[in-house]
């Protein structure tokens, strides 16, 4: 087996590992190279394999850093399958297509300054329509199932704990009558994330591909974060201010309306009851399409929850509903926004992550 590391090397995004295996040629993520405008450029290189020689592909999870090349593979002939958990499959129907737009939204910008210097248009990356088109190859796997790729190929999806469907990918190959066990963990998440289960534990392996993006840093634990943010939200809240917390649409805007739902419950003493009731009584918005409908995914996904809150929202308690919350579904809903003088939460999602 030979393993070559095309991209997240020296670097957090791009993440792309092309593997040769009993006869077989495939890869593990297709990401896009995000950040720095010289690493942007990698994205309109070519590959450096021939996507047409790809037999099939494994997709850690959604993030755009993972799956944004997606569309470009599909476009220059690959049209094998993409195996991905169902509810990275999902999201990435969101995802791609909104990759696509603000592709096209930047090109157009790009072009416009090409032209006053008086150079060529170029295309985008890829369109909405392109990446749209590319859905079609994406095969949902569910998580702790064997999936037999070949007869010498097997693979399994565990849950990585990171975002809705991310998976830490066990893979089997064997060659010359030998077995060799590879784990690629893609992004891993923490124990104590809100919402997702636990990153699954993994007994064995002759192979670890994991990141190690955050190795060396501690965090704060979840409980602690959610007292500090409660504590900034009423303070402003208090003083008739309005809060914007900016926010990845997909993942960290669910986690926030979790936290903002959770913490009724982690404390009774006064000064926190009033805190709370403050924060429940003002309007949270959401504004950004692509937190709403990836929220919508998050709500029809509910079974990859942890199990205690699986059975809150057996109650009728779902954590991603509360009386204030409100989603703004058109430009105008999120202009209006900015005339409102009652004091309100908005997170107010990026449309890059
Ligand atoms: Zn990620």
């Amino acid at each position: 087996m030979k393993v070559t590391f095309l991209g997240a090397t020296r670097t957090v995004t791009g993440s792309n590992f092309l593997v040769e295996a009993c006869g077989k040629k495939f890869l593990v993520d297709c990401g896009m190279w995000q950040g720095k405008a010289e690493l942007e450029l990698q994205n309109a290189e070519e590959f450096e394999f021939n996507p047409n020689d790809i037999d099939f592909m494994l997709l850690t999870h959604a993030h755009i850093d993972h799956s944004g090349r997606i569309p470009k593979l599909y476009d220059q002939g690959f049209r094998n399958k993409i195996y991905a958990h169902k509810a990275t499959c999902d999201l990435c129907a969101l995802m791609l297509p909104d990759s696509g737009h603000i592709q096209e939204m930047e090109n157009e910008w790009k072009n416009r300054k090409r032209k006053r210097k008086g150079e060529s248009e170029i295309p985008p990356l890829y369109t909405a329509e392109e990446a749209a088109r590319c859905l079609e190859i994406f095969e949902p796997v569910q998580y702790d199932e064997i999936v037999e790729i070949t007869p010498d190929i097997h693979v399994r999806f565990n849950d990585a704990g990171h975002m809705l469907g991310s998976s830490i990918i066990e893979l089997w190959t064997k060659e010359e009558g030998k077995e060799t066990k590879t784990v690629f963990t893609g992004d891993l998440g923490n124990s104590d994330i809100p919402l997702l289960d636990s990153p699954t534990m993994i007994e064995s392996a002759d192979y670890l591909i994991m990141e190690s993006t955050y190795g060396s840093r501690m965090h704060l634990r979840n409980d602690e974060k959610a007292e500090l943010f409660l504590d900034i939200v009423s303070e402003t809240l208090d003083n008739e201010g309005s809060v914007v917390i900016p926010s990845f649409a997909v993942g960290r805007t669910q986690e926030i309306l979790y936290e903002l739902n959770k913490l009724k419950e982690t404390k009774d003493d006064q000064e926190f009851r009033r805190k709370y009731k403050t924060l429940m009584r003002s309007n949270v918005y959401v504004d950004s399409p692509l937190a709403i409908s990836a929220t919508e995914v998050f709500r029809e996904n509910t079974n990859l929850f942890e199990e205690q809150i699986q059975e809150e929202i057996m109650k009728g308690d779902n954590p991603l509903e509360f009386p204030g919350l409100k989603f703004t579904q058109t430009a105008d809903e999120s202009k209006a926004l900015n005339e409102d003088n009652t004091p309100s939460i908005i997170i107010s999602a990026s449309r890059y992550v």
